[in-house]
């Protein structure tokens, strides 16, 4: 768990962040998200120590990070920044080594983890000796998560990390990060501009605006109640969207299946069956279960009446 209480931080006088009170819960992917400036770096880098507050106080784990050592409370948390970092005359096999390699681990337990991050990360073993420069922008940030991950911290800090690869690439590590957090259990706190990799991680998001916590709620609740300055920042479209996403079809289904009907699958997200409308001009869906077999239909009008 990590508790920011009251704090605030002042970069010669000029305050970065006022009163700043947020809980991460232990498990929770908490995403902070607002314009440049708004202070996001800057609280995510109070977690570590690379900031240190000038008013209140910042819990890691139940223990004011100001009572800690600098070093030793930074190798038990993992750091991913969007410039990654690597080390580049060391291979991929010794970049990841490095916490472990500082805590003292034993040769073969090193060895093994680095096989086991690899693969958490999934690059295939052949990996192991490539050097940073022989690695695309999306394996290196790959390289860069194993790497935050190898001495098994509880706690992951991501600033901006996929703020350097291109949108498909992105969307991958998105899913990947998704699924090791599910995996892994560990508690993250990332920083984004892009309102809908927020939406799509977070479990918790924090919006921030000049130095201030303006939202923190779960990405459903604010996606239909954003307020007027994080509708303005997400964009109504985004925030759209995201709610038709959050639904499935098999939810909406009303009335016989009609043969002539395009057909959906009833887990498709409702933004699939509106796109489907779209592209071929039917207000009516025939709706199937995964086997096939029809279950009724879905209209437009369905689709409509979910708006707030
Ligand atoms: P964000 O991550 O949301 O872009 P930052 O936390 O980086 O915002 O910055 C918040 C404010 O603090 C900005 O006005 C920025 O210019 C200022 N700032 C950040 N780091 C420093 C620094 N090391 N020295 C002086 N001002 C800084």
């Amino acid at each position: 768990m990590i508790v920011f209480e009251d704090v605030t931080v002042r970069y010669r006088g000029v305050p970065a962040l006022e009163g700043v009170n947020l809980t991460i819960q232990e498990g929770a992917l908490g995403v902070l998200v607002g314009p440049s400036g708004s202070g996001k770096s800057t609280l995510i880098r109070l977690v570590n120590r690379l900031v240190e507050p000038d008013r209140g106080r910042v819990l890691v784990r139940g223990i004011d990070v100001m009572a800690l050592d600098p070093p030793e409370l930074r190798r038990s948390i993992g750091y991913v920044i969007q410039s990654v970092g690597l080390f580049p005359h060391r291979t991929v096999a010794r970049n990841i080594a490095t916490v472990p390699r500082l805590l003292g681990w034993p040769r073969a337990r090193i060895d093994a983890q680095v096989d086991a991050m690899l693969e958490l990360v999934r690059l295939d073993g052949s990996f192991r000796h490539r050097y940073p420069d022989e690695l695309s922008g999306g394996q290196a940030q790959r390289v860069g998560l194993a790497r935050a991950l190898a001495a098994e911290p509880d706690i992951l800090l991501m600033d901006e990390p996929f703020g350097a690869v291109d949108p498909i690439t992105r969307r991958e590590l998105q899913g990947e990060l998704t699924r090791i957090h599910r995996e892994t259990g560990k508690t993250i706190l990332l920083v984004t501009h892009d309102p809908r990799e927020a939406l799509d991680l977070a479990t918790l998001i924090v919006v921030l605006r000049a130095g201030h916590i303006v939202a923190a709620s779960r990405p459903e609740i604010l996606a239909h109640e954003p307020g007027a300055f994080a509708r303005d920042l997400f964009g109504a479209d985004t925030l759209i969207l995201d709610r038709l996403r959050r639904r499935h079809v098999g939810a909406f289904v009303s009335g016989e299946a009609q043969d002539e009907d395009p057909s959906i699958s009833a887990e498709a997200p409702l933004s699939e069956a509106l796109l489907c409308m779209m592209e071929t001009g039917r207000e009516r869906l025939r709706v199937v279960d995964a086997e096939g077999r029809a279950m009724g239909s879905i209209t437009f009008h369905a689709i409509l009446e979910t708006a707030p």
